[in-house]
């Protein structure tokens, strides 16, 4: 049976984490012990002190951590999971990191015989709880083939994308994308609203043409037409993204002036909001500016 180790159970992480309690043997370490306390409960996983028990005598790694700078700290120290890592152990970054902190986790790793693997994820909490994620692997294909069986565990669409570091620069680049729709329809939504169209008949026609998107598909109506206002992705972390999506852009030498403007928005927002965000609420700042609530009547 494979021995599992998971990392950081946070609001995408434990529902991940959830999946993996049934296919193998699970040990869990979060950085608030009280999270891993009770996640252990509820499943029977066991829960360890530190990151370098997590990764003794485990054959699979698996970290969740908001960006790649965490993940480099967990490997660091005499009870970082490095100490602990075996020869011939995997280390499967879920988190939505830096291309070329992976590069660099990845080398440091090989020398101790150990491998690493880019794995993001798309689908927000709701794929995580279901198991339908779409995950995108940056890594030789021997890793790649040998992690698969537990990403089938909680993802639907499972895609090797190159090599280590791919994960993450596609995976910034894609919600750089989501971000462009967030501030995209909330600046024609409240601008409909002034001109006089309601927002669920704007949406409907969006919806039903070709200028929709996933936010407006789901994200407004389920969350801002509601004002149930969710907090499942937090703002700070796409914030974080896009940072990182501008940097693959600059890298190859890629003007990108509407994720220039999109990064701008995201800081200010961040600003105005605060760390404990969730990312659509940057449409509240439109809702604000414009004097209106996109909300059904
Ligand atoms: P959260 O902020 O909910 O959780 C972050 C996790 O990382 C927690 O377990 C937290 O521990 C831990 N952590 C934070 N800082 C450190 C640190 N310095 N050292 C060790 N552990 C730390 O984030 P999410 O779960 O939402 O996101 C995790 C990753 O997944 C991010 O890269 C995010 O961009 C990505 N992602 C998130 C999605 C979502 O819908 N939420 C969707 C797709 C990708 P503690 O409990 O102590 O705070």
């Amino acid at each position: 049976m494979t021995r599992i180790g998971f990392a950081g159970l946070g609001a995408i992480g434990r529902p991940i984490a959830m999946h993996l309690a049934g296919s193998g043997e699970l040990a869990v370490w979060n950085r608030t012990a009280s999270r891993a306390a009770s996640f252990a409960a509820e499943t029977g996983a066991q829960q360890v002190a530190t990151p370098r028990a997590l990764a003794e005598g485990r054959d699979v790694i698996f970290t969740c951590l908001p960006n790649s700078p965490e993940v480099e700290a967990l490997l660091d120290g005499a009870d970082g999971l490095e100490a602990g890592l075996a020869s011939g152990a995997i280390v499967v970054d879920l988190t939505s990191g830096i291309p070329e902190a992976s590069r660099r986790i990845a080398e440091r790793l090989a020398r101790r015989g150990v491998a690493f693997v880019d794995a993001p994820v798309s689908g927000g909490t709701k794929g995580a709880e279901a198991g339908t994620l779409t995950i995108m692997v940056g890594g030789a294909p021997a890793d790649f083939a040998r992690v698969r069986p537990l990403l089938e565990q909680f993802g639907r669409r499972i895609v090797h994308v190159g090599p280590v570091g791919a994960g993450h620069a596609l995976k910034a680049v894609h919600n750089a994308l989501i971000a462009v729709n967030i501030f995209a329809i909330g600046e024609a939504l409240t601008a409909l609203a002034k001109a006089g169209v309601t927002p669920r008949a704007a949406l409907d026609v969006i919806n039903n043409a070709n200028g929709r998107s996933f936010v407006s598909e789901q994200l407004v109506p389920e969350r801002v037409l509601t004002g149930a206002w969710p907090r499942t992705f937090r703002l700070a972390l796409l914030d974080k993204d896009v940072d990182i999506a501008r940097a693959v852009m600059e890298a190859q030498g890629i003007e990108a002036p509407m994720i220039g403007t999109v990064s701008r928005l995201l800081h200010e927002a961040r600003a105005e909001l605060g760390e404990e965000a969730d990312h659509v609420e940057a449409i509240k700042l439109h809702e604000r500016r414009a004097g209106v609530e996109l909300r059904d009547e």
